[in-house]
């Protein structure tokens, strides 16, 4: 089968079509992808911001139709339709039983340590424990989330990953108060999602900032009420909390100054999110002083803080009253040849979402 393969860090995606994806074991399940969004973490891949071993297919984000189930399966069956998900829960772990179910090592250990596809007699990773850059995947069956058949596979992919971090982001990490100001820092698909959790949560103000005017622009569609460049903000800031902050600021870009920002935009006794995904070695600098004295809370988020096995469901019923944008979020439709081109738009802020479809 055909997939897209990191032979090394740094280097381009070589297409091959000699791929096989190995299983399915007990407890595993086949998927044939049919849509797989290309969120900023498969270039963190890429570029070594985020430690996973290669060479690997990446993707992470994706939906597809389940082709076989391993033995002892019994949640979904052939011919299900599943978003796929890179932090399934155990239901058996601490975290999975202490209501923070987004913790849940058991998948993660294991799939940094197990190749998941075969290519040319050699062993691939898939990235996360998911690799959806190919025709077909094989996960553990806790990673395969059934939705209805009537969801467009596009839709559904978003939800793997961008989606599921930022609306999770907003109503489950943070739990925006209705009435709230908030900032978002960040404006792809993991941030618009922020922005479109803030709205459901009832968040008065929403100022979408980004580096790029046009994404600002764009982030209006998604329910930002302001919008900033990183230059305009303190004025915007200005105007509406009379300089004292926001009650929530989010940080969507993974940088050691964005976060330092988002503190800073931070009223006192506000929150702090970290959504972005930064380097191991990158430092941020604040004051033994002003983390008491602010009583800032800054929150770290995992995966929107997700319970896959309910919050799927939950946003696909915003998405079908409306009140979750999915379509709008999709600026490109590629097919899995032009992934590189792919990376390179995100990289120059090009897109909300590029979603590879699997024909
Ligand atoms: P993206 O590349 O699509 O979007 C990033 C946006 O930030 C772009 O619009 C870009 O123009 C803007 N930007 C870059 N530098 C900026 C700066 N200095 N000031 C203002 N704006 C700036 O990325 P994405 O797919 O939306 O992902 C966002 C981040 O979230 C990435 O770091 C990704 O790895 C991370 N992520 C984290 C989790 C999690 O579990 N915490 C899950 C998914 C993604
Ligand atoms: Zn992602
Ligand atoms: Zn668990």
């Amino acid at each position: 089968m055909r997939a897209a393969v990191l032979p090394a860090l740094n280097q381009e995606m070589e297409l091959r079509d000699d791929v096989e994806a190995i299983g399915p074991g007990p407890g595993e399940v086949r998927i044939r992808i049919a849509a797989s969004g290309v969120c900023h973490s498969d270039i963190s891949l890429q570029d070594g911001t985020l430690p996973h071993p290669v060479p690997a297919v990446p993707g992470h984000e994706g939906a597809g139709e389940v082709i076989a189930v391993g033995e002892g399966v019994n949640t979904v069956a052939p011919g299900d339709h599943v978003i796929i998900s890179w932090v399934p829960a155990c239901g058996r772990c601490r975290f999975c039983l202490g209501g923070q179910p987004n913790l849940c090592n058991a998948f993660l250990e294991r799939n940094m340590s197990k190749p998941m596809f075969t290519s040319g007699g050699g062993p691939l990773f898939g990235y996360a424990g998911t690799g959806t850059f190919a025709e077909e995947t094989v996960v553990a069956s806790e990673a395969a989330i059934r939705i209805d058949p009537d969801v467009p596979y596009d839709v559904a992919s978003l939800i793997g990953c961008g989606v599921m971090t930022g609306v999770g982001a907003a109503l489950n990490t943070a739990r925006v108060r209705p009435g709230s100001s908030v900032v978002v820092f960040g404006c792809g698909g993991v941030g618009v999602s922020v922005i479109q959790g803030a709205r459901i949560a009832g968040a008065a103000e929403i100022v979408a900032v980004d580096l790029l005017p046009e994404k600002v622009e764009l982030a209006q569609r998604f329910g930002s009420t302001h919008g900033a460049t990183p230059q305009q903000l303190a004025a915007v800031q200005q105007e509406i909390t009379g300089g004292a902050g926001f009650d929530y600021a989010f940080e969507v870009i993974g940088r050691p100054e964005t976060i330092r920002s988002a503190y800073d935009a931070t009223r006192r006794g506000g929150t702090t999110v970290v959504v972005g995904a930064g380097r191991m070695d990158a430092m941020v600098a604040f004051s033994a002083f002003e983390l008491f004295y602010m009583e800032k809370k800054l929150l770290g988020c995992w995966y929107g803080s997700a319970d896959v096995r309910t919050d799927f469901g939950r946003l696909l019923r915003f998405w079908r009253h409306g009140k979750l944008d999915l379509e709008g979020m999709i600026t490109r439709r590629i097919d899995l040849s032009e992934v590189n081109e792919a990376f390179e738009a995100c990289k120059k802020g090009e897109v909300i979402r590029s979603v590879i479809e699997f024909k």
